[in-house]
């Protein structure tokens, strides 16, 4: 099946765009061209018009939790690529912890791949991790390397967790698996918050009777996160690891970061839409709606973030999506007790264009390098994805740059249908999204269509990331 896809436009330097044309055969890109360049080609099967819609390479969401299987009330593998698919997401990256069992050993990674498989629309990938749970059986290492050996994109370990069933690793514990990773040659992503200092800050809080958003919010200070950042690039340079934090915060620890990585220390950070979006005193009017952790900081640190992306300091912007049972897990009577966690995947791509392409803060291109380009490559997987060049997978989003729309959750596809987002005015929104070639999703005026579940394929980390 070989189709010419025409009547487009594609990213070029800076925030330029360029009309073109391009020719997808076998799932893969084969060629682009300037416009009618390739129309003389023959053997073509289809031709596809995208109406001077601006073509975009597919996003990677490096970082959800589709609670699938085991959690499925929150979300699920059949909506979560839904929403992906409606937000120009062609491939997430599931996270360990928020399935059961947990992916910490080779039969948890097959068992969810058998469930999860026949529900995705859109390709996946799956982080393994090392728990404190997991760290407590004596043959951890190996089951580590059958997970290398299975594909998964990277690990997830965590300095601080809430989860019984994926607890945190004690320091001693996090180094001995750094050193096991490095060893892999796989990156660990990181859960950066100091555990002592929000134990005993969330002790104090509640024993003084606190109990308003403000008062989670003190409880994991930045301090907690600058301090991880901190105690992490000392055991990045001690095991060789090369570690990378996820969902990064506050702007003092995104200058460790910096500063550390100038210095050649193997350290990187992403971030999220609710860090750049909001501030502590949109908690305070949200309340759990926008409770997650670590927690939104202050609007400097939000303004640090953006000039993270902007400078290359920071690689990658995904989305954290982890969605409560709304509202019932949002609104249990003590923000202690509330759900901690945002959805997200559907909104990442529009989110960036218009609040970051849009506004000014970053440009286009800069764009598909933080949600396509760096997190193929950090996931090893740049030989297939993350950019629109001949013979990679023919993943991509077909936007309107010029539509305004408002967020609507009742709108959105995932399974609880709340956003921090609500009433929020968005200039460019996904029109068609393609993964490998097959359209999965399209929407014409309000009206949407998807393909088939069970379209979405595996896909295994290929090879060691790439500079
Ligand atoms: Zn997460």
């Amino acid at each position: 099946m070989r189709v010419r896809f025409f009547d487009l436009s594609v990213p070029d330097r800076g925030d330029r765009v360029r009309r073109a044309e391009f020719v997808v055969g076998g799932g893969r890109f084969e060629a682009f061209g300037a416009p009618g360049a390739l129309a003389g080609g023959s053997g073509f099967d289809a031709e596809v018009s995208l109406k001077g819609l601006l073509v975009l390479p597919g996003a990677i969401d490096g970082h959800v939790h589709f609670d699938d299987p085991g959690f499925t009330w929150r979300e699920n593998f059949a909506t979560g690529t839904r929403a992906a698919a409606a937000g120009g997401v062609t491939t997430v990256v599931d996270m360990p912890c928020t399935s059961l069992p947990p992916v910490t050993t080779r039969a948890a990674l097959r068992n969810k791949l058998g469930v999860v498989a026949p529900k995705a629309m859109v390709d996946f990938m799956f982080w393994g991790g090392i728990s404190g749970n997991a760290f407590e059986d004596p043959q951890w290492e190996r089951h580590a390397a059958d997970l290398v050996a299975d594909g998964v994109a990277a690990f997830k370990l965590y300095m601080l967790s809430g989860m019984e069933t994926f607890r945190d690793l004690a320091p001693d514990q996090m180094r001995a698996a750094l050193k096991v990773l490095a060893r892999l040659g796989i990156p660990a992503g990181v859960h950066a918050e100091d555990r002592e200092l929000v134990v005993a800050r969330t002790a104090e809080a509640r024993a003084a009777g606190g109990n308003t958003p403000l008062d989670y919010a003190a409880s994991r200070p930045a301090e907690a996160e600058i301090r991880a950042v901190a105690a992490l690039i000392g055991m990045s340079c001690e095991t060789g690891a090369r570690v990378h934090v996820v969902h990064l915060s506050s702007g003092v620890a995104l200058d460790r970061i910096r500063a550390a990585a100038d210095e050649g220390v193997a350290v990187s950070a992403e971030t999220c839409p609710q860090y750049l979006a909001f501030t502590r005193s949109d908690l305070a009017t949200l309340g759990a709606l926008l409770k997650t952790a670590p927690v939104v900081k202050e609007p400097e640190d939000r303004d640090r973030l953006w000039a993270g992306l902007a400078d290359g300091s920071l690689q990658h912007v995904a989305t954290d999506h982890a969605a409560g049972e709304w509202p019932g897990e949002k609104t249990t009577g003590s923000i202690w007790t509330d759900y901690g966690g945002v959805p997200g995947v559907e909104l990442l791509v529009p989110f960036l264009f218009s609040e970051g392409v849009g506004r000014r803060r970053i440009t286009l291109e800069r764009m598909t390098e933080l949600v396509s380009g760096a997190p193929a490559r950090f996931f090893g997987v740049a030989g297939r994805k993350g950019r629109l060049a001949a013979g990679l997978d023919a993943d991509f989003a077909a936007l309107d740059p010029d539509e305004a729309w408002t967020v609507d959750a009742v709108a959105l596809h995932n399974l609880n249908r709340y956003t921090t987002f609500q009433g929020w005015t968005s200039t460019g929104r996904v029109r068609e999204t393609w993964v490998r070639g097959r359209k999965v999703f399209a929407r014409t005026g309000s009206e949407t269509w998807f393909g088939e579940p069970g379209a979405g394929q595996f896909v295994r980390r290929e090879a060691a990331e790439a500079a």
